[in-house]
């Protein structure tokens, strides 16, 4: 076969049946960032591949890269399934909310581990959801402000994004990229103090150690990522929960 052959782990983000028996696959990888692949036979009984090839699986693949769009599967073997994950209705949404972040936000065939660590660490604290914690809305909101740091559309939370100021930060301008004062206000809507820290603490802490905040701020702060990646990196997220 010509060609060339690329290993490497990825995440299954999506799959699309194709053809009687073929599935196609929307990969975030740890050496090529997001990869297209077919798997051929996927759907039939005795598949080789098994039923490892499904969203959110995390599996070490050999893909074989023709001259067609799509690379080939041609061996897989299981990092992690995740299999409490997917006994849990919240648990298997949210994975699906974040794995469509990843598919929107990043679209690149550049490696980008901090991304790729992120997913990973986010669907094992999913997967370890018996403590509870990690199905919230703000460990879903942790790991979007840490993938819009991955991908380096960072909301500007220091300052004001407008004219410097470090004091009287009462708004959030989507199209400033930040928090605004109170003078800069315009197009801005208004950000309660305790969604300005959640943002700053989300960031700063480990991703399973996501801080609590009430749900209104919640919702700002859930605003504020949207606004800003709408403007910035021209994408539309979905509801973070
Ligand atoms: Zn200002």
């Amino acid at each position: 076969m010509a060609g060339k052959t690329l290993k490497t782990e990825a995440v299954v983000l999506r799959g699309i049946r194709y053809g009687e028996a073929d599935r196609i696959l929307h990969l975030y990888s740890a050496k090529r960032g997001r990869i297209g692949a077919i798997a051929k036979g996927v759907r039939r009984p005795k598949s080789r591949f098994g039923g490892r090839l499904e969203p959110f699986f995390r599996l070490d693949l050999i893909l074989h890269e023709g001259r067609g769009e799509l690379l080939t599967v041609t061996n897989v073997a299981t990092v992690d399934g995740y299999p409490r994950l997917r006994s849990s209705g919240p648990a298997l949404t949210a994975a699906a909310r974040a794995c469509d972040a990843v598919l929107r936000l990043l679209d690149s065939a550049e490696p980008n581990p901090p991304a790729y660590n992120l997913l990973c660490r986010y669907l094992a604290i999913l997967d370890d959801h018996s403590a509870g914690r990690g199905m919230g809305l703000e460990t879903a909101l942790s790991f979007r402000l840490k993938l819009a740091l991955a991908a380096g559309f960072v909301p500007e939370l220091a300052s004001c994004a407008r004219c410097g100021e470090a004091d009287h930060l009462t708004g959030f301008s989507g199209a400033a990229g930040g928090v605004v004062c109170a003078s800069c206000e315009a197009a801005s809507f208004p950000l309660a103090e305790e969604a300005h820290r959640f943002m700053v603490e989300a960031i700063a802490r480990p991703l399973a150690e996501a801080p609590s905040a009430e749900e209104r701020a919640l919702r700002q702060v859930e605003r504020a990522i949207g606004e800003t990646l709408e403007h910035h990196a021209h994408v539309q997220l979905r509801a973070a929960a």
